[in-house]
């Protein structure tokens, strides 16, 4: 009876031992497998052999920075010959249109020596350049035609006018406490100094709408002003002061301002949004 116990333990136990066998294989394995790496990681390190998967990685990474490198290149060559191109049109358009296109402002003022042809607009009022004649009666009929209303407020101007208009200002601002020096810088942000403003050429002309001929910036909401800052480009006309570029033509906005440039110029400053000085940064001149 003892005898047959026994015989039933060892045999429990050898079940027991071949049971357990495969998960302690099992976890030799993995044991081993981590000590190879581990071996593999400090053998790496010991002799300073450079790691495949650090590497793989590095090389792939050198690999996108490239490619960034020569999208950058591209995008930048693409531009420099959009550019060039960009001035070559200007400079096109310039030498066919010199007069016209006269930049006038607080740096560039008219050439002691200008003489413009001078022609009455139908409203006995007014007097223009007689370049800038036909386009400009063109623009106001065919505004008229659809129902708009205009007023040409100001044309041409000569220098002792321009000189007359600072005065008035300037009086104005000292009346209401500034000092002369505030007075003349609060001037000059609305008025361009006899000798530069684009109305002593007789290429510029303010208008308005005839039931608001107001010189304020609301003059942009009337359906008459919206209209010709809509077609003037049309004409041959410009917006000279935009609201976007105040920093760049240093007068504030105005909506009624109109320059004349011609279409062909007029066409290409809208279409690359360029304010008359940004298209003679293009000229290089
Ligand atoms: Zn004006």
């Amino acid at each position: 009876m003892k005898k047959h116990t026994e015989d039933k333990r060892q045999e429990k136990a050898k079940t027991n031992k071949t049971r357990r066998r495969p998960s302690v294989i099992l976890l030799m394995f993995i044991l081993d497998l981590a000590l190879i790496c581990a071996a593999g990681k400090c053998m790496y390190h010991f002799f300073h052999l450079p790691d495949p998967k650090v590497e793989a990685s590095e090389r792939k990474q050198e690999i996108v920075t490239d490619s960034q490198k020569t999208q950058k290149a591209d995008t930048e060559e693409k531009a420099r010959k959009e550019q060039e191109l960009l001035k070559k049109q200007a400079a096109d358009i310039y030498s066919r249109n010199r007069e016209i296109l006269m930049l006038v402002n607080k740096t560039n003022p008219i050439p002691e020596d200008y003489k413009t042809d001078l022609i009455d607009l139908q409203d006995g009022k007014n007097k223009v350049a007689a370049n800038i004649y036909e386009d400009l009666t063109a623009m106001l009929e065919a505004g008229e035609k659809q129902g708009y209303s205009f007023c040409v407020i100001s044309s041409y101007r000569d220098y002792a006018y321009q000189q007359s208009l600072i005065e008035n200002d300037v009086n104005r601002y000292t009346g209401n406490g500034f000092s002369a020096s505030e007075a003349l810088d609060k001037t000059l942000e609305q008025v361009m100094p006899a000798g530069h403003s684009e109305h002593e050429t007789g290429l510029a002309v303010d208008i308005t709408a005839a039931d608001y001929m107001v010189l304020e910036e609301d003059q942009e909401d009337t359906p008459d002003n919206q209209w010709m800052r809509t077609h003037c480009r049309e004409y041959g006309f410009i917006v000279r002061y935009p609201k976007d570029k105040e920093w760049i033509t240093q007068i504030s906005y105005e909506p009624w301002h109109f320059r004349y440039v011609g279409k062909e110029a007029a066409e290409f400053l809208y279409e690359h949004n360029l304010s008359l000085e940004e298209f003679y940064e293009l000229l290089e001149l």
